[in-house]
C-alpha cells in the first residue's frame, strides 16, 4: 500500500537515490534537507512515515525525532533513522529519542523497503494490505471487501477506512479528533459530528450480521472497537 513518506536527508545524491527507490516502490515522497524544512512539511500535512538522517546541518535527526515525539499531533508518526554510524551507543540514543527503527548506511533499497514495511505493519497496521478478522467480521484491504460470517457487507469508502482503522486498533478508545486525523486525514476541516454520522452508517451496515455491537460508544470520550462483550 502506498505511503506518504517524508525523507529528511541533506546529501543530494543519497536523497535522490532513496527517493527514486521509494517512488519505484509506489510510495509518495516529500523531501527535506534540513530540520526546518522537515518540520514545516510535517506542519502542513502528517506523513505516514519519516526517514530521518542522523547528521544534518543545524538540528540533528535525533533532535527532530525528539520534537516529533514531544508533540501530541506528531507523536504517532513512525520514524526510521538513517545513519552512517554503527556504534551501539548511537543506536541506543536514536531509539531513545523515539525512532522505531535504525538503519546504517550503506543499505540496499531492498533492505530499506523491508524495514519500512515492517515499521508500518507494527506502527500503522491500517497502512498494510493484511486482511483482518475479528469474531467472524473480515476485512480485506486488497480486494476492498468486508464480510460478516461469510455474508458481504456493503460499505462506503469512509466507513471502510473507519472500520479498517478500528479493526487494526482494537480495544483502544479513540476520540472524534483522533478518528478525524487518522481516517479523514490531517488538517481536514470536518466537524466532529461527521464522525458520529459515519459511525451510525457503519453500525447499521454491520447490523444484519450482528457485528454492530463491536463498535462501542465510550461516553464523553469517543469510540472503541472491542471484541470483548
Ligand atoms: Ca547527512
Amino acid at each position: 500500500m502506498p505511503a506518504n513518506i517524508l525523507l529528511v536527508e541533506d546529501e543530494p545524491a543519497i536523497q535522490e537515490l532513496i527517493a527514486f527507490n521509494l517512488v519505484q516502490a509506489g510510495h509518495h515522497v516529500l523531501r527535506a534537507s534540513t530540520a526546518e524544512v522537515a518540520l514545516t512539511l510535517v506542519k502542513n500535512a502528517l506523513p505516514d512515515l519519516v526517514l530521518l538522517d542522523w547528521m544534518l546541518p543545524g538540528a540533528s535527526g535525533v533532535e527532530i525525532a525528539r520534537k516529533l515525539r514531544a508533540d501530541e499531533r506528531t507523536r504517532q508518526i513512525p520514524i526510521i533513522m538513517l545513519t552512517a554510524r554503527s556504534e551501539e551507543q548511537d543506536k541506543v540514543q536514536g531509539l531513545e529519542a523515539g525512532a522505531d527503527d535504525y538503519i546504517t548506511k550503506p543499505f540496499s533499497p531492498r533492505e530499506l523497503l523491508a524495514r519500512i514495511k515492517a515499521v508500518l505493519r507494527r506502527r500503522a497496521p491500517q497502512m498494510t494490505d493484511d486482511a483482518v478478522e475479528v469474531k467472524g467480521l473480515r476485512l480485506d484491504p486488497v480486494t476492498h471487501r468486508v464480510q460478516g460470517n461469510g455474508e458481504t457487507v456493503d460499505l462506503g469508502p469512509t466507513e471502510f477506512r473507519l472500520l479498517h482503522f478500528f479493526m487494526t486498533h482494537a480495544e483502544r478508545v479513540h476520540s472524534r479528533t483522533q478518528l478525524l486525523d487518522q481516517v479523514w486525514g490531517d488538517h481536514v476541516f470536518v466537524e466532529e459530528r461527521t464522525v458520529d454520522v459515519h459511525i451510525r452508517r457503519l453500525r447499521s451496515a454491520l447490523e444484519p450480521t450482528g457485528h454492530d455491537g463491536l463498535i462501542q460508544t465510550v461516553r464523553g470520550t469517543g469510540y472503541r472497537f472491542s471484541a470483548q462483550g
